[in-house]
């Protein structure tokens, strides 16, 4: 059977856990570098990118998480995941860390405090109905190498995006019952 990890040091990975469980997969909740053995694909949550920095490195999770994704194993990162995944951060911390070098660069914060939170339809490549977004406290993707296939965007901006092994989402797929997206993710695993 599929096994899905989900780095659960902060944030929403409980909601990742249960969308993966209703699509028939297990979802393994990675707190520590063993908890990486064997899983055939890695979901980074949304949350707190700093909070998740510290955290990786407290739990000496930064080397291998780093070493799994540079071997190619797929990852889908949402919201401070996504965070986790660019090259290029701004508004970040000079501590936190990067897992890869997804060339990308993310405003922290980007969408501003009045738009702190909102959600959108979004127009999916390859989707033919549109997908309910919830953005909180969403990393605004102010640049992309052509190299990144952008999938989806608001006002031009992407909000979706596949680099080799990695797809990223600016919002959290996972507060909403839509699986469609962590679908398309089980799809590479
Ligand atoms: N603003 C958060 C950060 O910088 C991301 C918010 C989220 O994941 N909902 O990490």
């Amino acid at each position: 059977m599929t096994r899905i990890g989900v780095l659960a040091l902060q944030g929403a990975f409980r909601r990742h856990v249960e969308a993966l469980e209703a699509l028939g997969v297990t979802g393994v909740e990675v707190r520590a570098p063993a908890d990486l053995d064997g899983i055939d694909g890695l979901i980074l949550p949304g949350g707190e990118s700093t909070a998740m920095s510290l955290l990786l490195g407290a739990n000496e999770l930064t080397e291998p998480c780093r070493d799994v994704i540079a071997g190619g194993l797929p990852v889908f990162g949402t919201c401070a995941g996504m965070i986790l995944l660019a090259e290029k951060v701004l508004d970040g911390r000079s501590d936190q860390v990067q897992l890869s070098d997804v060339p990308i660069t993310v405003r922290r914060n980007g969408y501003g405090r009045q738009l702190a939170s909102f959600e959108a339809d979004l127009e999916i490549a390859g989707e033919t109905e549109p997908f309910r977004a919830v953005f909180i406290r969403a990393p605004k993707v102010e640049q992309v190498d052509p190299a990144v296939e952008v999938l989806a965007t608001v006002d031009d901006d992407p909000v979706l995006i596949r680099y080799r092994n990695v797809l990223a989402a600016a919002f959290h797929p996972e507060l909403t019952p839509d699986l469609r997206l962590h679908r398309v993710f089980l799809l590479e695993c």
